[in-house]
């Protein structure tokens, strides 16, 4: 009976990165060193990008890639509440208003005609976020933002090994795209994040903002421009590194535990699995999110799956409905119905590589006993 315990998400770490970080402190060159830029060029590849800079998170990526894309003082940023909160706080560390807009019922993503009518004459840009790594309408968000002059800023923080519509690799875009590798995302460095770009000026800007200001042939307390420590250091970048390495054998895993999952919970009634690869899209798989039955308790349920030995959360709740936002913003519950639906009755369920078919079909088993006894 003593089964164990099914952790919610578990990073793929092995003694190659051991030794990454070993080399590392034994070079003597912990940051500004050698492996910031290899790992930059190794992503770039990775995902097809022409540039890449490597950053202390996922935030500090989006804060830096809103800037370089112009967003300042009194601007609003179009963005999707139905994201971690991180999308939307990117805004706020520059004194512009994150203005949410409605998501698509099926891909949970930014809806493009609810974010079109949430466009003013303030709206500096469009903050589409790839939310479970399902890729966003780009094509829409690109002309939406071609009509009103706006700039496009990606969260691709869930969206590794995803594609767009057109088939290429999320991360290819002209625009910055920021991905991130605290230690549940697709890779890891513990934390850090990289930005993708296709213009050699963005590139500049974030590669000088990262470091306090300085441009690449300054001095060390030479500063041009205002600047924030994000940088990433070389201990993270070398494990970045190996990580790398082990995304063709962890992006498929992934994969294969979603279709572990789905045909597990198939027949389960009134679950919402996530939706299938529309067109020629990809799913980047990070996480494996259920939408509950209606009527079935959340927070009943996650804590009846967790005396059960199975980990699950609350995943995502609506970020203008949190304490916060509802204060400074006056967001009141109704505004934004399919994301308030769906982000009331989400839930995480394990998910990470090294699971195997029996923990799949535990954790599939115990959510479909919770719910036989819930009350409907
Ligand atoms: C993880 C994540 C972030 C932020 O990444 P950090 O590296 O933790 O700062 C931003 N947006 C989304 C959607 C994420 O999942």
């Amino acid at each position: 009976m003593a089964s164990e315990p099914i952790p919610l998400a578990r990073p793929v770490l092995g003694e190659a990165e051991e030794q990454a970080v070993i080399d590392v402190l034994r070079s003597g060159q912990l940051s500004l060193g050698p492996r910031v830029a290899e790992f930059e060029r190794a992503f770039a590849e990775m995902v097809g990008a022409r540039r890449a800079s490597a950053v202390s998170s996922g935030t500090a990526g989006l804060h830096l890639a809103l800037r370089a894309v112009g967003v300042g003082d009194g601007d609003e940023v179009v963005t999707s509440p139905f994201s971690f909160v991180a999308s939307a706080n990117a805004a706020l560390f520059e004194r512009a208003r994150p203005v949410f807009a409605d998501i698509d019922p099926l891909t949970l993503n930014l809806d493009p005609h609810a974010a079109a009518a949430a466009v003013t004459e303030r709206t500096r840009a469009l903050l589409p976020v790839h939310i479970f790594g399902y890729p966003a309408d780009m094509e829409a968000f690109d002309a939406l933002a071609a009509r009103h002059g706006l700039g496009i800023v990606e969260d691709a923080c869930e969206a590794l090994g995803g594609r767009y519509q057109d088939m290429r690799d999320i991360g290819q875009r002209e625009n910055p795209a920021v991905f991130a590798f605290y230690a549940n995302k697709q890779m890891t460095t513990g934390e850090g994040g990289m930005l993708t770009t296709g213009d050699a000026a963005v590139k500049e800007r974030v590669d000088s903002e990262r470091n306090q200001g300085r441009a690449p042939d300054m001095d060390w307390l030479d500063h041009d421009r205002l600047g924030f420590n994000y940088r990433l250091s070389d201990i993270a970048c070398a494990i970045g590194l190996v990580q790398i390495g082990r995304l063709g054998t962890t992006i498929p895993a992934r994969r294969r535990v979603a279709d572990l999952y789905r045909e597990a919970l198939d027949a389960t009634e009134g679950l919402t699995l996530p939706c299938e690869d529309q067109g020629r899209a990809q799913r980047g798989w990070f996480v494996f999110v259920v939408q509950l039955p209606h009527g079935v308790e959340r927070d009943e349920t996650i804590r009846a799956l967790a005396a059960r030995g199975i980990q699950s959360k609350p995943y995502l709740p609506a970020i203008h409905l949190m304490s916060f936002y509802r204060e400074r913003f006056g967001h009141r519950e109704g505004e934004f119905p399919v994301c308030e639906d769906v982000a009331a009755r989400s839930i995480a369920l394990p998910f990470f590589p090294e699971m195997s078919e029996g923990q799949v079909d535990r954790v599939a088993g115990e959510l479909q006993s919770v719910l036989a006894r819930a009350p409907a």
